[in-house]
């Protein structure tokens, strides 16, 4: 062996000890400040890679824990790791709770008085922080640059990394800056970009705009294991969301709805029933939103109804559901807001309340919204999340694969799809009859129109256009107009029909129909018998945990967030609360067991939930 060899080889050896010696510390320090045992998929292998010096990118779900991806290392590098976000609401919530654990960080944006600004960049020059949160737009001030190149900066971690991309559904021009930033740097610090959204031509630009170089990629994939989907097709949408709230009474949720309109309405009547409610909508003063999102988040109130306006910035960990009272525009939307349930890892419910009258106000929203030129991708869009609502496979599956990923499983057992009870129904002929008409009225017009044709309207429309003379007029007379509607929307799901159009959506024939209307192909459609919400259990209230305790415990962290002025939820999160409900941990070496309680938090606050499980138990004499 060559001496070059033998270096080589001696150095390799080396290198591999210390990073494992390095990794046991990051697992030291997730245990000591965050009070977590392991790490979850994905962290470990990103976490390692940074210590290794390697730029990174990292495509996690929401919830999955990206956070600590880079957090970790910031602890184990020492200097001050500069996280980006574009999410200033966010970055308190992310600050109070790293300050809570022990960890020294801070946050300059612009709601900063310029006092405090001042302050803290001069507390930053003096190395006093571990962790900064910066918006990129910070990058215009000539006295953060001097800042950046006073302090020893080993790590910058970007976080929404998608919005740097103008594929991306959030792109932010300020985001494209964060390269150039960097390179004026002296020393080139590590950098890491975290998303919980990017497809592949998306991972590929966030890797080319931010000049990331031979990043370890990592993807651990989209799916949320502990959220359980449910689409249920309401007759009466009021009813079914009061009887899901009360089912849920007590536990934070949002209601998310597609107009202000519906928000302020639901708004009311949720509050006369005597709903705890907030709500939020692009049209509310700043200061209304301000104070309806903070009652929200420190848990002054359970619900909170908002349009999609309501959640970028959402790091509340205990929302345990989110009903979509109406239908989002598409999967993007409505798989991003659903996920804001469940971020503490335990089991949610995402429930979307679906009317057809929803498809018409959301193309009517495309149209009046979305310019001419990319209509028809919205319209395509809002094709695929009308296929979800009719669908009858696995709601997760659909999910999964819309997103481009192939899951190892043909059901999920967790959604409304696979936790039915499904009547299965040869509906060939009426398929048939519903072709045959679109074809006969010149596959030009639109699903209300072909439904009126069926159902034998007598409008003045169809008598002019002659209509009432095919032989196809009111072949489905004996069906109610919904039902027609929603054999259509099946048969659009399973490809017989299409949709196109830009703003005029037309039916026509997909090839495949020719094998059912010429050939011998059957149809059956598989029909969901729709349970009451009152009937169907949460996943979330038999879970097997003390559930009194747990209250008591709650409403001590009530008391202690006040005290301290930070959301519950950054005392301790619902999933910490749980296992302490379900362990009764009394001393200390059985507190710190429990996951989520770090030293720190043991110090602050240790004493008082001890106390307070000891006095359970006592009166239980359990
Ligand atoms: P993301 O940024 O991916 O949406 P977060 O970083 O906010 O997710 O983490 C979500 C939740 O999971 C937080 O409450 C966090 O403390 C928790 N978490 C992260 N990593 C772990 C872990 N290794 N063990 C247990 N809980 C974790």
């Amino acid at each position: 062996m060559s001496v070059f060899v033998e270096m080589f080889f001696f150095t390799f050896v080396v290198f591999c000890v210390l990073i494992d010696v390095i990794m046991e510390k990051a697992l030291l320090l997730l245990k000591n400040f965050f009070g977590y045992d392991s790490f979850r998929t994905g962290q470990a292998e990103l976490i390692k890679a940074i210590l290794q010096g390697s730029d990174c990118l990292g495509i996690m779900p929401t919830g999955s824990g990206k956070s600590i991806c880079y957090q970790i290392p910031a602890l184990v590098l020492g200097g001050t790791t500069l996280v980006i976000s574009p999410l200033i609401s966010l970055m308190k919530d992310q600050v109070d709770n790293l300050n809570e654990m022990g960890i020294s960080a801070t946050f300059i944006n612009s709601s900063l008085s310029s006092h405090d600004y001042m302050q803290t960049i001069e507390n930053a020059s003096l190395g006093m922080y571990n962790i900064i949160y910066v918006a990129p737009e910070r990058f215009n001030s000539d006295l953060f640059l001097r800042l950046l190149s006073s302090i020893h900066i080993p790590l910058i971690a970007i976080d929404e990394a998608h919005c740097v991309s103008q594929w991306g559904h959030d792109f932010r021009p300020s985001y494209t800056e964060i390269a150039s930033m960097i390179a004026k740097l002296e020393v080139r610090p590590i950098v890491a970009a975290f998303t919980a959204t990017a497809t592949k031509p998306v991972a590929k630009d966030i890797i080319s705009c931010l000049h990331l170089v031979k990043p370890f990629t990592l993807t651990t994939g989209f799916d949320r294991k502990n959220l359980s989907f449910q689409v249920v097709h309401s007759k009466n949408k009021m009813y079914d969301l009061t009887t899901y709230l009360k089912k849920f009474s007590g536990h934070s949720g949002i209601i998310y709805c597609s107009t202000r309109k519906n928000v302020d309405l639901l708004y009311q009547e949720l509050s006369k029933l005597g709903f705890s409610v907030s709500k939020y909508h692009a049209g509310m003063e700043d200061s209304e939103k301000r104070t309806s999102q903070n009652n929200f988040v420190y848990d002054k109130t359970t619900l909170m109804i908002a349009t999609n306006a309501f959640g970028m910035g959402i790091d509340k960990s205990n929302v345990r559901f989110v009903i979509h009272f109406n239908m989002p525009k598409d999967l993007e939307s409505y798989y991003q807001e659903a996920g804001r349930a469940g971020r503490d890892g335990l089991s949610s419910e995402c429930i979307l309340l679906f009317s057809r009258s929803d498809i018409v106000t959301n193309q009517f929203i495309i149209s009046q919204g979305t310019p001419e030129i990319d209509r028809s991708i919205d319209y395509k869009k809002l094709n695929d999340m009308i296929d979800y609502c009719n669908t009858d496979q696995c709601l997760r599956r659909y999910i999964l694969e819309y997103f481009g990923e192939i899951p190892k499983f043909q059901i999920c057992h967790n959604c409304s799809n696979c936790n039915s009870d499904i009547e299965e129904t040869d509906i060939t002929v009426d398929a048939k009859k519903i072709m045959s008409c679109i074809k006969r009225m010149g596959s030009r017009y639109g699903t209300n129109l072909v439904t009126d044709v069926l159902k034998g309207s007598k409008s003045s429309k169809i008598q002019s256009l002659g209509f009432d003379t095919l032989s196809t007029y009111g072949i489905l007379k004996e069906y109610s107009k919904d039902s027609i509607k929603e054999l259509i929307s099946f048969l659009m799901a399973q490809g017989y029909i299409i949709c196109i159009g830009k703003q005029y959506p037309v039916l026509v024939l997909d090839a495949k129909a020719n094998n059912v209307l010429f050939g011998t192909k059957t149809i059956t459609m598989k029909r969901k018998i729709e349970k009451e919400a009152s009937t169907k259990e949460t996943s979330f209230s038999n879970l097997p945990f003390d559930s009194t305790l747990f209250e008591h415990l709650r409403t001590l962290r009530k008391k202690l967030a006040f005290i301290n002025h930070v959301p519950p939820f950054v005392v301790f999160s619902d999933a910490t609360l749980t296992q302490m409900a379900t362990l009764y941990p009394t001393t200390k070496d059985d507190l710190l067991a429990i996951s989520g309680v770090g030293s720190v938090k043991f110090e602050r606050y240790g004493k008082e939930f001890m106390d307070c499980i000891s006095t359970y138990l006592q009166e239980k004499e359990i």
